[in-house]
């Protein structure tokens, strides 16, 4: 039987965020396996979080990935929240990167086979008025990099569009709204699927308001458009707006997402295979998606490991829609990760490599140490807290 021997966290410092990489060590010589925990602004709390976890771990069978995410979970009287659920998720995924090294096959083999040829990318253009925090494109330029993406093969993207501000927008609001969606809709055409990320900027109202403003420039869908906990007003929102709404990437507990579900708060399920808990709970949050005829679009702004897990999972659930990518962080993420799939006319294809099939350079990683990742606190214009 293989045992696991160590559990490590080997932080990578991206500019807007570091990624918590995790590395489970077997004491078969040469299996071990990687998986990704990152979660902003609690980077160091995550990888405490794991040296927590890392004792149930030590001594088990790493193959028994079901029987150690109940025992990282439910094993624990205290379950849940986000850094644990973060760290849970990075050891998940390096359990399942050792199950596929073992067993010589990749990753999209073991969560199901192929459920489709290629998965289709989409690509993140930034934060526009929170540019501070996503880098990339900002305001005017928005335009611009949709076109640089489209031209890069890409046919899907999105964008920040609505403008942090009151609780209810403001004229001024919805016309740099409308002027930004329609820059983009103009520069890439109408058969381009453009997404507008919220960033749980709005109330309700507010969403309803853009989303009424926006309509007219067709975006796919609106994405999380208000602050997490609450499917009900969600459900407002999705009922009063002639296009999809997406959320789920603040949602942590499998609980959450069939509450969003039962609710009918969206149309497209947006969840996090590096807070979750892993590809074995995206599994299940699919599954519970799929009852409700829902889709996944997973959401990925984080590291390159995450980005390959996403794949895979793509590759290997039906239900699955599109997947996210951002790669206005960085410039070297090949230089730290080999195994990163080109996007070929927009689409990824499924790799052969046992695992994730993924290597990570570890001295090219150390060379980018832990910084702290920037402040946010965005006042509004009589100076309270805005949702940013
Ligand atoms: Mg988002």
């Amino acid at each position: 039987m293989v045992r696991i021997r160590a559990v490590e966290t080997l932080i990578v410092n991206a500019k807007l965020r570091n990624w918590v990489f995790v590395k489970v060590l077997t004491d078969e010589p040469g299996l071990y396996g990687w998986g990704e925990a990152t979660l902003e602004w609690k980077t160091r709390a995550v990888a405490g979080a794991v040296e927590d976890l890392s004792q149930l771990l030590i001594g088990r069978d790493p193959l028994d990935t079901e029987r150690l995410w109940q025992l990282m979970n439910r094993g624990q009287f205290f379950q849940g929240g986000a850094v644990t659920m973060s760290a849970l998720s990075g050891i998940d995924q390096a359990l399942w990167d050792i199950k596929g090294r073992f067993l010589g096959t990749p990753c999209w083999q073991l969560l199901g086979g192929l459920a489709r040829n290629r998965v289709r990318m989409y690509d993140h253009l930034g934060g526009g008025d929170a540019s501070v925090v996503y880098g990339a494109a900002s305001g005017d330029n928005f335009a611009q990099a949709a076109l640089e993406s489209v031209a890069e093969g890409f046919t899907a993207l999105k964008i920040l569009a609505v403008p942090m501000g009151l609780a209810l927008p403001t004229a001024d609001g919805i016309r740099r709204a409308a002027e930004t969606m329609a820059s983009v809709r103009s520069a890439v055409g109408p058969d381009v699927q453009i997404m507008v990320d919220l960033h749980g900027r709005t109330t309700p109202a507010g969403a309803i308001a853009y989303g009424h403003a926006l309509a007219e420039y067709d975006p796919w869908f609106f994405e999380e458009p208000c602050q997490p906990g609450n499917p009900e007003t969600l459900a407002d929102v999705a009922r009063a707006l002639p296009f999809a709404v997406a959320t789920g990437e603040r949602l942590i507990s499998l609980q959450e997402f069939r509450d969003h579900l039962a609710a009918r708060s969206c149309a497209v399920l947006q969840p996090d295979v590096c807070h979750v808990g892993g590809p074995t709970a995206v599994r299940k949050i699919a599954a519970m998606a799929e009852t409700w005829n829902v889709p996944l679009a997973p959401h990925n702004p984080l590291g390159p490991i995450a980005t390959v897990v996403n794949q895979h999972i793509g590759f290997a659930t039906p239900n699955f829609l599109i997947q996210e990518v951002m790669r206005a962080d960085v410039p070297w993420r090949e230089d730290v990760l080999q195994g990163i799939l080109p996007i070929i006319d927009g689409h990824v294809f499924p790799p052969t490599a046992p695992g994730w099939g993924i290597e990570i350079d570890e001295t090219a990683a150390v060379s980018h140490g832990y910084q702290p990742e920037p402040l946010i606190d965005v006042d509004g214009p009589d100076g309270a807290l805005l949702d940013w």
